[in-house]
């Protein structure tokens, strides 16, 4: 008989203990970001962070709260009015038949939403197909959940959709959950209608839930963005989760959110949201208010001027790197991941990854700091990562810097 939580905490880990988490792999990001302190004058290209600053209605509204007192603790879920604001939102936006404002938890940031997630939703051993390459907190999340995250290739001459083959093999009796995420990171990759169609119909056939990560769902410069969750019957069995970081410039603030229409997972969602955060800072919140309730006017001039450095930069790679780098300009998000020339040679012999040695070689030589694609997963390598979310002078002296380097091509 369970004798209250500390027995119930020795029978649930008898034999797993925190040591599990040593197997738990850091992201190289931040060996990245460690290097980028040695640099003097770095030109930022790793960190996926945009060069905006967040707009006046999410500066002001949270100015208010401050000087309203709004400093104590509140619902663990969220305010309500936020998450009644959340709920239009994925209405009347992302079309997602939400019902009630219930469903809607408010997190520490998205990436607390996937991580409220994976707890939710994954036992011990089950598998998640995750998208190679991803973004590297998605397989951590899902080790930190215990469970086992499965690469499905994604296939660059296709604008980096799914290999649907790849993907249907991998699924098996253990596989639990598929992970979408269009626009994807580090790719660019969108997916078509049909491709969510697809995957919609995998998962209602093979009974999987989906984990939907729409991080970028207002950087897509071609093509519709569609919430898989808004495909007919859907929503039942995917959790789509956001985040304010990129549509209002908000990455320091940290404010995302989770759907969740069952309420078994979403109980247990909300006490891993009570454990981790008592409920997310209020004051943000208040500013989650502001940039919904606000004009949504920042939103589409981000994204314009995204677009055209997205061009700035592709044109000057071409301009000044086109012997070492190749790669089509992405749909969506805001980063070049390029292919690296299999012939390029410079760099430390020591290091047997061809994208590491670029990466390194960039960061020493050329102060530009990127990110190593073997980072985003085993179908990475060979590839490079740069965020041209940057100002546009930082891109230029990214380039300039290029040039020097890459002027005698290979
Ligand atoms: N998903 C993807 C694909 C991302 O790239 C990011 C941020 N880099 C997030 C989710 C989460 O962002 P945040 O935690 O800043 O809200």
């Amino acid at each position: 008989m369970l004798r209250g939580f500390f027995d119930l905490g020795v029978w649930l880990y008898a034999g797993i203990m925190a040591s599990y988490l040593d197997q738990v792999p850091f992201s190289g990001i931040i060996r990245i970001r460690d290097m980028m302190y040695s640099v003097a004058n770095p030109y930022r290209l790793d960190q996926g962070d945009v060069s905006f600053d967040a707009p006046d209605t999410v500066k002001s509204a949270m100015t208010r709260a401050i000087a309203e007192n709004r400093s104590h603790y509140l619902q663990t879920n969220g305010v309500p009015r936020l998450r009644t604001l959340i709920a239009a939102k994925l209405r009347d936006k992302n079309r997602i038949p939400i019902e009630d404002d219930e469903d809607v938890l408010v997190t520490h940031g998205g990436i607390h939403g996937l991580y409220i997630t994976c707890m939710a939703l994954i036992e011990p051993g089950d598998e998640v197909l995750i998208p190679d390459p991803e973004w590297p907190p998605t397989a951590g999340n899902i080790l930190a959940a215990r469970g086992v995250p499965v690469g499905y290739r994604l296939d660059e001459a296709t604008g980096w959709r799914p290999d649907f083959a790849d993907l249907e093999a991998k699924i098996t009796a253990r596989t639990r959950g598929l992970y979408v995420n269009s626009p994807n990171n580090p790719t660019g990759g969108v997916l078509t209608r049909g491709d969510l169609e697809r995957l919609a119909a995998l998962a209602r056939d093979r009974n999987l839930w989906v984990i939907s990560d729409e991080a970028y769902e207002d950087v897509v410069f071609d093509g519709e963005p569609t919430s898989i969750a808004s495909l007919p019957g859907m929503y039942g069995r995917t959790i789509p989760f956001y985040t304010f970081s990129k549509s209002y410039a908000m990455t320091g603030l940290r404010l995302g959110y989770v759907a969740i229409k069952d309420e078994t997972i979403r109980e247990r969602a909300k006490k891993i949201l009570f454990y981790t955060a008592s409920n997310v800072a209020s004051v943000v919140q208040f500013g989650g208010m502001g940039a919904l309730e606000g004009s949504q006017a920042c939103v589409e001039e981000f994204r314009i001027e995204l677009l055209a450095r997205r061009n700035l930069f592709y044109a000057g790679v071409r301009e000044h790197a086109a012997g070492v780098f190749s790669g089509e300009p992405p749909a969506g998000a805001f980063y070049a991941f390029l292919k690296i020339n299999s012939k390029w040679d410079a760099g430390s012999r020591e290091t047997a990854s061809i994208s590491w040695r670029m990466v390194e070689y960039l960061i020493r030589n050329g102060r530009i700091g990127c990110v190593p694609g073997v980072d985003f997963g085993a179908g990475g390598e060979g590839y490079v990562r740069f965020c041209f979310a940057r100002d546009r002078s930082e891109l230029t002296g990214a380039l300039t810097s290029m040039k020097e380097l890459f002027g005698v091509t290979v």
